[in-house]
């Protein structure tokens, strides 16, 4: 067990943070997205422990962050002419592009895989990071599984004892983790996981979108998944939480017969108005808000003592796609219509 240190984001505390990195330690870092457990992306033991301090399985990739766009060559080949237009118009940003990896991204970084995502992110503090040490392989801060980290608080909570320090860099800005697509031809793009970049607006670069069949739906046994972190239960807090559809008043009635001890609701802004029978947490006004607000409130209501959480759940498009996906995994897919 080693202490944890909290940084601040001065050029001092990064440029230790960027020598912990370059000596192969992971560190907790901010990003526009969620907070990320950064390791040396070209070194398989550093890697490793980041693997270890999740508990991630090793088959699941992580994202290759940079600074820089002639870093790509670096790290991937056969890179298709749309992915520059796409990093052109949505980098820096929460896009994550996934194409075949060079060598230096050893297989301890790619989960096996012969390909390799790669995001350049906004977040200021990230990027002056990664100008220090290098490329940043890093997944969310949280213990796998478990409701991704978006303050330095929620890391801290995770990781402390595990890992030698964490930036602290503020609240997230977006909230969910970037949109990951791959390039299934020269012309088309299939969304692997939906975040802040929407279907429409790579749409308005790519001929084709698709987005794959597994966001909404589990994998079933035997079937591949195209982007393995698809295939686990995942930003799962402590309670069990239900996805309940349907109008408000079905939801009223529904919570009412079946409110028991330690039950909670989480429904967005304009639901308060009607009034529920359980005690409730807001999650925000529109799909924006309930993305940068979603994980918070699962941390939260497991620090309340939920055992059980029934959600009204956004809607499904734009960036209510991320949220929902999110908050379908957080369900292990357990939705009740009404
Ligand atoms: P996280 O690190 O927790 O944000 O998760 C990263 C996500 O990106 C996971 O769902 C991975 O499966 C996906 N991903 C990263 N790299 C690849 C890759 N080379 N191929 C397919 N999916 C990837
Ligand atoms: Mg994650």
């Amino acid at each position: 067990m080693e202490e944890t240190r909290l940084l601040t984001d001065s050029r001092e505390d990064l440029i230790y943070a960027a020598n912990l990195i370059k000596s192969g330690k992971v560190v907790g870092i901010p990003t526009e997205t969620v907070y990320g457990l950064g390791a040396d992306a070209s070194n398989p033991d550093a890697v490793k422990a980041v693997f270890a301090a999740k508990g991630r399985p090793a088959d699941n990739p992580l994202i290759v962050h940079i600074c820089s766009i002639t870093t790509v060559k670096i790290l991937a080949h056969d890179v298709p002419e749309l992915f520059y237009r796409l990093a052109e118009k949505f980098w820096p940003g929460p896009l994550t592009m996934i194409v075949p990896k060079n060598k230096i991204v050893p297989y301890e970084t790619s989960g096996g895989l012969e390909t390799v995502g790669i995001r350049m992110p906004s977040h200021p503090v990230m990027r002056e990071l990664i100008a220090m040490s290098g490329p940043i392989a890093a997944p969310s801060a949280n213990i796998s599984g478990y409701p991704s980290p978006t303050t330095a608080q929620h890391v801290l909570k995770d990781m402390n004892g595990k890992i030698p320090a964490i930036i602290d860099g503020g609240v997230c800005n977006f909230g969910v983790e970037s949109t990951v697509i791959c390039f299934d031809d020269r012309h088309t793009v299939r969304i692997l996981r939906p975040g802040s970049i929407t279907k429409e607006m790579l749409e308005e670069i790519a001929d084709k979108v698709i987005v794959d069949s597994a966001i909404i739906n589990d994998i079933q046994d035997g079937q591949k998944a195209m982007s393995p972190g698809m295939k686990y239960k995942h930003y799962s807090p402590a309670a069990d939480v239900v996805i309940v559809e349907g109008d408000i008043e079905s939801f009223c009635r529904f919570v009412g017969e079946n409110n028991s001890d330690g039950c909670f609701c989480l429904v967005p802004d304009g639901d308060s108005e009607y009034r529920i029978p359980c005690s409730y947490r807001t999650y925000g006004a529109d799909s924006r808000q309930q993305a940068h607000n979603l994980f918070a409130r699962l941390r939260e209501l497991d620090e309340m003592g939920a055992r059980k959480v029934f959600v009204r759940p956004p809607s499904k498009d734009g960036v209510g796609l991320a949220v929902y996906n999110r908050l379908l995994r957080a369900a292990g897919f357990e939705v009740i219509s009404l």
